[in-house]
C-alpha cells in the first residue's frame, strides 16, 4: 500500500475540535476546560493515572449521585483531586501579565516550572504527555505518517510561498469586486506552476540546511548561505 507523508501546521487551529470527541485535543484552552463541569467542554477519553496505577474516567459516570453531573466532563480540578495532586489555593492557569510601572511583564508558566498551576501539573502527567493530536491519530490509523512544521516558522513551510504567489497574481489581475475575485482566485491557484512549487520546496529545504549548520535567520551568514543556493535554484516568489 502507498505510504503517504502528510505535512501539517503544528497548531490547535489545524486540528478542529468536535463536540463529543473523546480526546483532550484542546484541553489546554481554559475556555473549553474549566475547573468545574459546564456541559460545554469536549468530552475526553479515559486517562491513566500512572502514579496510582489505575485508569481514570474524565467524565462523571451515568449513576453519579448528583444527577446534574452525570455524563459531564469532570474538569481539571476534579481530575487533579482524584490524582491527589490538587492543593488548596492552586490557580487554574498562569496568565501572561503585561508590564506595569511597578512590575515587568511575565509570560504564562515559567518554562522550568512543574507545578505553578493546574494546567501545568496536568499537562506534565504521563498520559497527557503521551496523547497524540487528532490529526496524527487519524493519519496513523491508516498507516500513513504526519510531520509537523515547527511552530512560528512559516519560512520552513513552502505552502506559504505558494499562497504568496497566488495572492500576488490575484492582486495583479483582480477587478476588485467579489464577482471578479471568484474568477481570479481559482486562476491564481492554477497560475503557480509545479516547477515553482518545487522551487519553493527546495528553498525551504535550504533554509532547514542553513539552520542545521547553526546559522541564525536574518544574519549575513544566513543570507550568504541562501544566496549560494539561490544561484542553483532561482526564487521568483514575491514575498
Ligand atoms: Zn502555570
Amino acid at each position: 500500500m502507498e505510504h503517504i507523508v502528510y505535512v501539517s501546521l503544528n497548531s490547535i487551529y489545524a486540528v478542529p475540535i468536535e463536540t463529543g470527541t473523546p480526546l483532550p485535543y484542546n484541553w489546554q484552552k481554559s475556555s473549553t476546560f474549566s475547573t468545574s463541569p459546564t456541559g460545554k467542554q469536549p468530552l475526553m477519553r479515559d486517562g491513566f493515572d500512572h502514579q496510582l496505577g489505575r485508569p481514570q474516567a474524565m467524565v462523571y459516570p451515568d449513576n453519579h449521585p448528583d444527577t446534574t453531573k452525570r455524563g459531564q466532563a469532570k474538569g481539571v480540578k476534579q481530575i487533579l483531586i482524584e490524582r491527589r495532586l490538587w492543593r488548596a489555593g492552586l490557580r487554574l492557569e498562569c496568565r501572561p501579565q503585561k508590564a506595569t510601572s511597578k512590575k515587568p511583564a511575565t509570560t504564562a508558566c515559567a518554562p522550568d516550572s512543574r507545578d505553578c498551576c493546574a494546567y501545568r501539573i496536568l499537562e506534565l502527567q504521563r498520559d497527557f504527555l503521551a496523547q497524540k493530536g487528532k490529526l496524527q491519530e487519524m493519519v496513523e490509523a491508516e498507516n500513513h505518517s504526519v510531520l509537523f512544521y515547527p511552530k512560528f516558522h512559516c519560512e520552513l513551510n513552502f505552502i506559504e510561498r505558494f499562497w504568496c504567489a497566488a495572492k500576488y497574481y490575484t492582486r495583479e489581475n483582480c477587478g476588485y469586486t467579489l464577482a471578479d475575485l471568484r474568477l481570479t482566485i481559482p486562476e491564481a491557484f492554477h497560475s503557480v506552476s509545479s516547477s515553482s512549487i518545487h522551487k519553493y520546496y527546495l528553498h525551504c529545504v535550504h533554509t532547514i540546511e542553513a539552520y542545521k549548520e547553526g546559522l541564525a535567520y536574518g544574519t549575513a551568514a544566513f543570507a550568504q548561505r541562501m544566496q549560494k543556493n539561490h544561484r542553483q535554484v532561482s526564487d521568483s516568489s514575491k514575498w
